[in-house]
């Protein structure tokens, strides 16, 4: 089996913050994996626009650079990133002056695909748009690329839509969730709608509760006064962990076909109910292990800020009412994993005498590492002596089944930046839905803030706060172990 790769049309991609960490380490490393793989046409250009008076010739030695230190060895050809860099330009830009801006109205070519990436920080997403049009440089053709995060809140996230509603349509804006380009993250959508087997099962009859984690073992080293200012909540759950919680409830759409996914993820996030206070869990890491806690990183030693949350979610709908969603998110955790564990009922009437043995299946979709499936089923245990019960894994790794496919996987940005060129916004989130997902957390954020809550600190390494253990336990369930 073959990646295929699927032609899309000439383009010039412009990315605004082309010297920023997210264009180094994610962007220009996958565009050239695109490039490798052949879906790059003849006469595509990829132009950086940045403040720094750099050279063409310097800031193309930038990119080399970013290729060097973040592609893999075996993916590097001395002679395809020599063509590569060929296809870069650069422009100096002041997102909120006028300098740069006609050197790149010269630069866009007619009949192309122009995109327009704004790898920047939000607060220049206006300006940037802005300029875009007075400066003529977009087109009704051309696409922009927002990157996370859209908004703070419900009022800005809406202030930011109406910015860019002023001069693009809907259909032209793009943004970015990366949890939605990860190929395991569209395989739920593959499981759930390609196969008849899950879905006569899918809801609230059959299925105990649902639980998604996505632990990480890293803190906020390094960018700790950003992430006070935004915690888990904002930074993970309003985004990323809702797009999951999305795409496991919702009711199959009529085709794979933007909006009609889109409008079936929305009917999700309105179906659901506010939090109870109770039902949320906040952690912040300690210090430990010689390591500095939450508190050191962030440079703020009142920080209320949370770097893990736990919360119980319900979804009021017919297929869902009664089984709750039980996320949760977290920094310096016990292992790096995030999976998606779907636990189903008990069976209407057991024939077996071996109560004890008996566990409930289980589906997890693991996230990563090890992206695949596993499918907890009981058997009977063997040997003689009656019918005793034992519960045993239906393990399948993608990487076993995929075999050296596996390793050609694109990673989530190089689908999207492709996506956005063939302009298939499938993958990406509409201004309603980031709306919806702000009036949900808004009330969770300021009910903490307003009470004045501190989070509960855990120790680095550990599972996250005792609390949270008992989020569960006092529902009679319990959280899954993380591990890698
Ligand atoms: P960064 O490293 O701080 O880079 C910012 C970029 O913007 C630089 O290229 C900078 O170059 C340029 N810039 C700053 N002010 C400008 C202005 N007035 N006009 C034109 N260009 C300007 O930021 P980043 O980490 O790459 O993040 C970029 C965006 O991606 C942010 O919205 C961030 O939230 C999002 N994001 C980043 C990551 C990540 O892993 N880094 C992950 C998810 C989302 P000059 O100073 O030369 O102008």
């Amino acid at each position: 089996m073959v990646s295929r790769v699927i032609p899309v049309d000439t383009f010039d991609l412009v990315i605004f913050g082309g010297t920023g960490d997210l264009a180094r380490r994610k962007i220009f490393p996958g565009l050239y994996r695109r490039f490798l793989a052949g879906q790059m046409p003849e006469g595509s250009r990829i132009i950086g626009a940045a403040r720094a008076d750099l050279t063409e010739a310097a800031f193309r030695a930038t990119v080399r650079e970013a290729i060097d230190e973040f592609v893999p060895e075996a993916r590097k050809d001395a002679a395809v990133i020599d063509a590569f860099i060929g296809r870069i330009g650069y422009v100096s830009i002041d997102a909120k002056g006028t300098g740069g801006w006609p050197d790149l109205r010269a630069m866009m070519r007619e009949n192309v695909v122009r995109a327009f990436y704004f790898s920047v920080a939000p607060v220049l997403f206006g300006d940037i748009a802005e300029r875009l049009h007075e400066h003529g440089i977009a087109d009704a053709w051309s696409r922009i690329v927002v990157e996370k995060p859209f908004g703070r809140d419900l009022a800005s996230a809406r202030a930011l839509n109406e910015t860019l509603a002023k001069h693009f349509t809907e259909a032209q804006i793009y943004r970015i969730d990366h949890y939605l380009g990860k190929e395991t993250v569209q395989n739920l959508m593959a499981v759930r709608f390609a196969n008849i087997l899950f879905e006569p099962l899918w809801k609230a009859e059959y299925i105990d509760h649902v639980q998604i984690t996505v632990a990480e073992t890293v803190g906020v080293e390094g960018r700790g006064a950003y992430y006070d200012k935004s915690g888990a909540m904002r930074d993970m759950v309003q985004n990323h962990l809702m797009q999951l919680l999305c795409l496991i409830a919702m009711e199959p759409p009529y085709h794979f076909d933007p909006d009609a996914v889109r409008d079936e993820k929305l009917k999700v996030i309105r179906a659901l109910d506010a939090v109870k206070p109770e039902d949320i869990v906040r952690g912040q890491y300690l210090a430990g292990g010689g390591q500095e806690g939450y508190v050191a990183h962030s440079e703020n030693p009142a920080s209320k800020t949370e770097s893990y949350i736990a919360l119980k979610v319900h979804i009021s709908n017919w297929r869902w009412k009664g089984t709750p969603f039980y996320l949760r998110t977290g920094k310096r955790l016990r292992a790096r994993a995030s999976e998606i564990a779907i636990t189903f009922k008990e069976p209407p009437h057991s024939i077996f005498d071996d109560a004890e043995g008996w566990r409930e299946n289980v589906l997890v979709i693991r996230l990563q590492p090890n992206e695949g499936m596993n499918l907890m089923m009981m058997i009977k245990e063997p040997g003689p002596g009656g019918m005793r019960l034992m519960q045993v894994p239906l393990d399948m790794a993608f990487a076993d089944a995929l075999g050296a496919d596996a390793e050609d996987i694109p990673d989530a940005y190089e689908r999207l930046i492709m996506d956005v060129i063939r302009g298939n916004q499938t993958l990406f989130m509409r201004g309603d839905e980031v709306e919806a997902a702000w009036a949900w957390a808004d009330p969770i954020i300021q009910g903490w803030e307003e009470r004045g809550m501190k989070p509960q600190g855990y120790d680095p390494g550990s599972s996250g706060p005792e609390d949270a253990l008992m989020l569960m336990h006092k529902d009679g369930r319990r959280w899954r172990e993380i591990r890698e």
